[in-house]
Order: C-alpha cells, then sequence, then structure tokens
C-alpha cells in the first residue's frame, strides 16, 4: 500500500467515529416505522458527499431504498447492500447506556444498529473516501442499494427488484458481512436458508371453560399440541409426507468445505454461551457441520391459556403457535405451506388454521463462481491465511430469492464489518469493539482495489 493511501485510511479511521455516533442517532426502527424519512435522506446526502449520484427509490407502503452510482477506472461492477434500519431497543433497561447515543466502554462502541448494519455501510464509505483523496478515480464502478426494511424480513424487495431490477445489475454482489473470525480468518457466506413462517390457530370452543369439564369439553392447547407433534420424529425427521422431495445432496466442494469449517473449539464456546453438555443427536465436528443442509421445523413461541403465576383451572378455547422452517435447496417455501396444510388435513387436524407470516427462498451461489474464486483469493491475500468459507449459512436472508428471480443476480457476504460473534446483534448493548474498525476498513480498500485490477 503507498504512502499517500496509508495516510488517507488514518484520516478516515480518525473520521469513522464521528460519522458513526451521528448515523446511529436515527432511531431508525423499522417495526415501529421510527424516522424513516429522516434516516433515509441522510444516508443518500452522505453518499451525495462521497461523489455518488442518488436517487432514492419509492415503493408503495415502504420506506424509501437509497441508491446511488459512482464511476471508476475498469469495467467491473460492484454491487453493495445494506440496510439503514435498526431492531426495537427494548428492554430497554438492560441497556448500560442511551440505545441512540454511541458509548465508548472497555474499548468497544455501543449503539443499537451500529453491528447490524450501520458500522459496515460507514468502514465502505471511509475506504471509499480514502481512495478517492489519494487516487481520485475508484477502481472500479459501484452501485448500492440500502433498504429501511431488513429488520422486519425485507417485505417489499421483491417488489422493488420488479420495479428497479435493471438499476442493480452488476458483476459481483456483496450483502452485508460480519468480520474476521477469532482465527483472524475473512469469512465468505455464500449462501442462506430459505424460510417459511407460518401462525397456527386453533379454536374448539366459543369460550374457555371451568377445567372441571375437562371430561367431556375440547381442549384447544390440546388439540394444537397434537397437530404440531405430527410433524417431527424423535430423531428431528419431518414428517409431512413430500418435505424432502426437492432437497438437494451438498457438493463435493459444499462439503470439503464443511470438513475445513470443523472448529472443536468454537463447539466447546457455543456450548457454553447457551449452558448446554451436547447438541441435538450429540452431533459434533464435520456432522455437525453438515446439518446446515438439513431443513428445520422451529416452534418460535405457543400461547394458550393461563400463563401467569399461580393457579387457574382454565380449559383454553383458543391456542395459538408460531413456526419458522428453515428450507434448504431446492425447497420453495410455498410448495411446503402446501403439503403442511395437506398433511394437517390427512392427519384429521381440519379445525388447526394456518396462515402463512413470511417466507424466503433458499439462495446459493455457487463456490466455483468467477467472482467467488476472486474474493477467495483476495480474502487470502489480505489475511494470509485461507478464508472461513461456508456455502450455506443456517439463517434467511429473504432479498436473495428476489435479487436471484428478478434481477438475476446472485451474491455473497464477507468480511468487511468492524462486528464479531460477540457484537450482539438485535439485543441490548449492541457493539462493535474499536480495534477492528481500522481492519474493515483497510479491507475494503484492498478489495476494491483488487476487484480493479481483474
Ligand atoms: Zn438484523
Amino acid at each position: 500500500m503507498n504512502e499517500n493511501l496509508t495516510k488517507e485510511l488514518e484520516i478516515q479511521t480518525q473520521n469513522f467515529t464521528p460519522l458513526i455516533t451521528e448515523y446511529c442517532r436515527f432511531e431508525s426502527v423499522a417495526a415501529q416505522k421510527r424516522m424513516m424519512p429522516e434516516t433515509a435522506n441522510w444516508v443518500e446526502n452522505l453518499l451525495k458527499e462521497t461523489g455518488f449520484e442518488t436517487r432514492q427509490l419509492e415503493v408503495a407502503g415502504s420506506p424509501n431504498y437509497v441508491y446511488g452510482h459512482i464511476k471508476g477506472k475498469s469495467d467491473f461492477t460492484l454491487l453493495l447492500y445494506n440496510h439503514y434500519d435498526v431492531q426495537p431497543e427494548t428492554p430497554i433497561e438492560l441497556w448500560n447506556s442511551s440505545p441512540f447515543e454511541v458509548t465508548e466502554r472497555d474499548g468497544k462502541l455501543v449503539a443499537r444498529g451500529i453491528c447490524d448494519n450501520k458500522a459496515e455501510l460507514i468502514s465502505r464509505i471511509c475506504a471509499i473516501r480514502a481512495i478517492q483523496a489519494a487516487q481520485g478515480e475508484l477502481p472500479i464502478n459501484i452501485k448500492w442499494i440500502i433498504e429501511g426494511e431488513e429488520e422486519i424480513g425485507s417485505v417489499h424487495f421483491d417488489v422493488m427488484t420488479r420495479q428497479y431490477g435493471d438499476l442493480l445489475k452488476a458483476d459481483g454482489t456483496l450483502w452485508e458481512g460480519g468480520g474476521f473470525n477469532e482465527k483472524g480468518q475473512a469469512a465468505l457466506a455464500l449462501g442462506f436458508r430459505g424460510m417459511l413462517y407460518v401462525e397456527y390457530s386453533v379454536e374448539t370452543m366459543k369460550v374457555d371453560a371451568h377445567s372441571g369439564g375437562a371430561h367431556a369439553l375440547p381442549s384447544a392447547a390440546w388439540r394444537l399440541v397434537k397437530a404440531l407433534s405430527s410433524l417431527k420424529d424423535e430423531n428431528g425427521r419431518i414428517l409431512i409426507p413430500g418435505f424432502y422431495d426437492d432437497v438437494r445432496e451438498p457438493t463435493e466442494m459444499e462439503k470439503q468445505a464443511s470438513r475445513d469449517n470443523v472448529d472443536l473449539e468454537q463447539e466447546t464456546r457455543t456450548k457454553e454461551m447457551y449452558g448446554i453438555d451436547s447438541f441435538l443427536h450429540n452431533r459434533s465436528g464435520y456432522d455437525l457441520e453438515l446439518s446446515v443442509y438439513e431443513p428445520t421445523a422451529n416452534i418460535a413461541g405457543f400461547l394458550s391459556g393461563y400463563t401467569e403465576p399461580g393457579v387457574k383451572t382454565v380449559l383454553p378455547a383458543k391456542a395459538m403457535a408460531k413456526m419458522d422452517f428453515r428450507l434448504v435447496p431446492n425447497q420453495r417455501p410455498d410448495d411446503i405451506l402446501e403439503k403442511l396444510q395437506a398433511h394437517l388435513k390427512a392427519q384429521g387436524f381440519d379445525d388447526v388454521q394456518v396462515k402463512k407470516l413470511g417466507n424466503g427462498d433458499p439462495v446459493v451461489t455457487p463456490i466455483e463462481g468467477p467472482f467467488v474464486q476472486r474474493m477467495i483469493q483476495i480474502c487470502q491475500a489480505f489475511t494470509d491465511q485461507e478464508p472461513e468459507v461456508m456455502p450455506l449459512v443456517g439463517g434467511t436472508l429473504p432479498l436473495l430469492g428476489a435479487m436471484k428471480n428478478n434481477v438475476g443476480v446472485l451474491g455473497i457476504s464477507t468480511s468487511g464489518n468492524p462486528a464479531y460473534y460477540g457484537s450482539g446483534a438485535h439485543a441490548p448493548n449492541e457493539h462493535i469493539r474499536v480495534r477492528d474498525i481500522p481492519r474493515a476498513i483497510q479491507f475494503n480498500v484492498f478489495m476494491f482495489t483488487e476487484l480493479g485490477t481483474l
């Protein structure tokens, strides 16, 4: 790295904290539609001040998307994605400082939304500004899409990509990313599981009854418990007929990546974090890594009857549960919903209503593709060690299906966000470590520069 760039990097690293402080003051809680236009305007202005041509993309019922485009030296166009919305700050009493005021404590910057995902946007901005100050033009073209609904499931992303898909075409795409892992490796996530989120409800009577009548009156709680237990066996196998029809085997390269990612120390840390002695079905090592290729049925919540302290002898008329199915390639959420409904009917649970609350396709960028291979090289060159490649991550990015289906663009996630495994996304006292900031900015500078040498 030349002297000029090193100097500009230092300057931009100094600028990081004031910028992130300003950004985090916007209480951009999507679930409560707080300060969304103000935040979008601030982000648009930040891009504009960085030399981007900008506009806000309007979609009915959605906070505006911020879009920016800047030309660079080479023909390569990189699409960046970030989101300006954050999770609600509740429970507020668990915060040690005001959630929307960046507070430095023990080498950490604490604020709602800082790791998820405001700090990544600022480190990308700082990297771009450092290159511009040192070299003038950027090495590549950059397009940037920043949404305000990620934390509520990117509900309008599909519509947005149908309306504005042409703006988003690119040679490579980077979704929001994480930091470097504890071994200092860069991390690449190539795919995410899909999801079907449903709400079940049962109503067996018009009103709750005295439980003295339990010998004669139907319990909604028991109905729902029975219906749910028909979905899964003791070994975790999901019993819906046809559920596994479209599941594809992991490829040889994916299996190899799972083998490379075995980390027994990390397993111990995770078990300690949750206070458990073993993982489900005693899984460990390669077996545990590979199990991400299995779909799941998770009860996210269950509500029925009397749940407050003490005794109330009631027979509940209503019961409700929420469930997320994490889906793997090539399962499709609507197909699974149909199969779920058919299963409940066949088992005699006609009275159990199923309502879809959300969905997302599983999307995987092939490991052997040119952009992925180039990014692996870049990560290796930057860290001097092989990156951690995760072909499939357990969670879901609902926007990926929309990008794949409507724009024809896949993408990956990588390091470059000054976050770490303990950042506490969505939790009270969400934070980043101050010491991770310079490296995140340096990585982005290095990556933008290297992509320009293709
Ligand atoms: Zn989040």
